[in-house]
């Protein structure tokens, strides 16, 4: 028998998630010898003597037994001598002040504690917000760094006895040490109110109460983790109906949240990969093909093949959902449209008091909000399209030394970063920005993450477009950080975001496919269908969609039928032609201004008074009003959306003219995606089936990007065999598969964003590599 040594490192989440006990239990019931010990940072340093086997043994069960939420992302291993021990210890922390902390994320409740409070017998049993060491809130309560309890919302509960006696015992696993631990003698209370804000008093269970109200019809709010959710019965269509209308959503899906995998099974197809995910200790909502018998309203997701599902959190949702016996709930956020979602009684009696008849309230405070993440499918790949609860604030990291940098992200669906070291560090998800209040959490979040790891920003990096809210918190914090703005074009930010997951280095060529709604291009053009030659610190357009002229710009996005005339005078067709396709495919209604908007929109157009752009999204507005399935947008995205999901019923159609063509203009190549316009039009007599349309449309378009690349790289030389696609229109199954196959057939990768929203979500982790770069971090 041989007796060695190693010294372990491993850096990652592994501070905070109850990792020093674990290792102390797994290393005795081996019978090695050695210690563990925090080492700052997001790094815990192990040191293991005895036996070769049993070392062994040891690290492969480290991997395998480690607490759930537990994340290793770099393991350094060394030999070492054996130094005679004769025990193993939890050594006091070691903190070096210069090493930065990973702020661990908010982490759904875990299969233990989920037992507790179903256990009579346990001291837990029926408190909602039971958690330990493996689980529970974490970011959204956090005042300041370290995570200790004196740091978080938790330090008003002071321990009990059996708390505190747990909180001191080292073979109590999971709750030794646990920050957040609480229990119904000392923890966190729950009111009810009704929603003019009177405190209620039951007599009878809160849950009991709370689930027949709901099965008679009630939507009530619910105070979670990062903010509050909006409950309602899912299989009713009255009520979702009813939510609809106070919440003033006509169409946009309503998340649900479902009691077990068996539940879900009924509502969705699941495989393994999405099981793993809707399990995961993240617990986002991740949306799914819907079930033809799903027994759910279909006003829960009008017109869409999908459905978003996540499972149950927190302790109350479980039991919450353990009495509604469909087994599921609509759980959706508790915000009045394109306002945060609220974090307090003050905002929900303000905001939600028409929209609630209840209001479930604790009385722990959120200090972050922190909203549902979501995660779909893109050619069977999960991909973000909201990165927050779970995942924030965990950093990424960079492949080389990054500095210090703010980035305020884009207008839509943003999220803002800073950096330091090889780390960028997004926040959690903010919201639009035309909105004050989002622009109000930018500016406060961005601030307390500078302040938090003391960052000296080199620069604060914005978006070019000259209207986005964010360029006032941008300056302001310029002025405040005393440092320089930088500018960042948002296609080239949409692409670098990927160079960075992808570990390019700062003197790598990409060749890249940026597609998505809006963005503002250097020449003053919305830009949206992009062929990027890009290193970090510039980038060259060598082609694009075929710019059409949009009358109004930005702001017709609201009126796919404006896209879709701009895309009809590129075409060529006359005003009579014109008047008349949309008079018979019955699309002059949706314009306010009827028949007199369709000529002015077309004259407009025609002497290019309007925007030049070359969005895919608006290109993909026009063809979905064109073939009937979305002509007037009720949230953002709306038409290509719901174009997707009828594709996805489809097939693709090989025997039909819908090769699109390539052409070169003003010195770059362009994919004139107006051609899928006038094809329809020859061929709505044919009667093809438009879902198979749908899907062979978005598929072509995808090929043509794709043989596109391959056109306009010739030439350049790039330093990897692939191409990178982000932006919004990236997530687009069918539109990936098309790239695939060409660049398949040319021995090229296709990428897309998996650590963050390939969407405007990301984008401000490509900023802060632009800004980098362009102003030298390494003087
Ligand atoms: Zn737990
Ligand atoms: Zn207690």
């Amino acid at each position: 028998m041989s007796i060695s040594a190693v010294k372990i490192r491993l850096v990652g989440i592994v501070q905070g998630v109850g990792f020093r006990p674990f290792v102390y239990r797994l290393a005795t019931r081996l019978g090695l010898r050695g210690y563990v010990v925090n080492r700052g940072g997001a790094e815990v340093e192990i040191f293991v003597e005895g036996d070769d086997d049993k070392i062994n043994r040891f690290m492969m069960l480290l991997e395998r037994e480690k607490p759930p939420p537990a994340l290793f992302e770099e393991i350094f291993i060394e030999r070492s001598s054996p130094l005679n021990l004769r025990d193993f210890r939890i050594l006091k922390s070691v903190y070096d002040r210069s090493r930065r902390s990973m702020i661990p994320p908010d982490v759904a409740i875990c299969e233990e504690c989920s037992r507790e409070i179903k256990d009579p017998s346990s001291r837990f049993f029926r408190y909602y917000w039971n958690s330990c060491a493996w689980c529970g809130p974490r970011f959204s309560m956090i005042y300041r760094t370290p995570y200790d309890r004196e740091n978080t919302s938790m330090r008003k509960y002071l321990l009990c006895e059996k708390c505190r006696h747990d909180y001191e015992d080292p073979d109590n696993i999971r709750r030794f040490h646990a920050e957040g631990i609480s229990c119904p003698i000392c923890g966190v209370r729950t009111y009810l109110y009704d929603n003019r804000g009177r405190k209620i008093d039951l007599r009878e269970d809160l849950v009991d109460f709370i689930s027949k109200e709901i099965l008679k019809g009630s939507i009530v709010a619910i105070k979670g983790v990062g903010g509050y959710h909006i409950a309602a019965l899912a299989s009713r269509d009255d009520v979702v109906l009813e939510l609809r209308r106070r919440k003033k959503r006509p169409q946009k899906p309503f998340a649900l949240m479902a009691k077990d995998l068996d539940v879900v099974k009924r509502l969705v197809y699941l495989n393994e990969k999405a099981e793993k995910i809707l399990r995961s200790p993240q617990r986002p909502i991740l949306i799914l093909p819907k079930r033809d018998d799903a027994p759910v309203s279909e006003y829960v997701a009008p017109e869409l093949s999908s459905l978003g599902i996540m499972l149950p959190y927190t302790g109350f949702q479980i039991l919450l959902l353990d009495k509604i016996p469909d087994g599921f709930l609509i759980m959706t956020s508790g915000n009045i449209h394109g306002r945060p979602m609220c974090i307090d009684l003050d905002c929900v009696l303000r905001e939600l008091s028409e929209i609630v008849d209840y209001i479930v309230e604790h009385d722990r405070e959120i200090i972050h909000r922190v909203d549902d993440s979501v995660i779909r499918f893109t050619d069977e790949e999960p991909v973000f399209l909201r990165r927050s609860r779970g995942y924030a604030p965990m950093w990424i990291k960079t492949s080389f030394d990054i500095g210090e940098y703010v980035a305020v992200g884009a207008e839509l669906q943003v999220a803002g970063a800073v950096s330091f070291e090889n780390k960028i560090i997004p926040t959690q998800f903010i919201g639009d920005l035309d909105d004050p209040g989002n622009l109000q959490d930018l500016e406060r979040e961005l601030r307390w993450f500078i302040e938090i790891y003391d960052i000296k920003p080199r620069a604060i990096v914005m978006d070019m477009h000259p209207l986005y809210h964010n360029r006032d918190v941008a300056k302001k914090l310029a002025e405040i950080y005393e440092t320089r703005l930088v500018e960042a074009q948002h296609h080239h930010a949409h692409i670098t975001s990927l160079m960075i997951e992808e570990g390019y280095e700062p003197d790598e060529m990409s060749i890249g496919v940026a597609i998505d709604g809006t963005g503002y291009g250097v020449n003053g053009e919305i830009w949206g269908g992009e062929i990027l030659l890009s290193r970090y610190d510039r980038f060259v357009r060598l082609g694009s969609l075929r710019p059409f002229n949009l009358p109004g710009g930005d702001s017709s996005a609201e009126y796919p039928v404006k896209s879709l005339i701009g895309m009809m005078v590129l075409r060529r067709y006359s005003l009579e032609e014109v008047i008349k396709i949309l008079k018979t495919r019955d699309l002059v209604k949706t314009l306010p201004y009827k028949e007199e908007e369709a000529e002015i929109t077309y004259w407009l157009s025609y002497k290019k008074k309007g925007v030049e752009t070359s969005s895919l999204g608006r290109t993909l507005d026009g063809i979905s009003a064109l073939l009937g399935v979305c002509s007037i947008r009720t949230y953002e995205g709306e038409p290509p959306i719901k174009l997707e999901s009828l594709a996805d019923r489809g097939v693709y159609l090989r025997n039909i003219d819908l090769e699109i063509p390539l052409l070169y203009q003003d010195d770059r190549l362009m994919i004139d995606a107006s051609y899928v316009i006038e094809y329809l039009i020859n061929n709505f007599s044919k009667n093809i089936d438009t879902k198979d349309l749908a899907a062979t449309i978005l598929y072509s378009i995808g090929r043509a990007f794709g043989e596109a690349v391959i056109k306009a790289v010739r030439g350049y030389r790039i330093s990897r065999n692939e191409i990178l696609v982000s932006g919004g229109a990236a997530v687009n199954t069918h539109i990936i598969r098309g790239i695939r196959e060409i660049a398949r057939e040319n021995n090229l990768l296709v990428k897309i964003n998996r650590k963050i929203p390939p969407g405007d979500g990301g984008i401000s982790v490509g900023q802060i590599a632009i800004a980098s770069s362009i102003t030298g971090s390494y003087d």
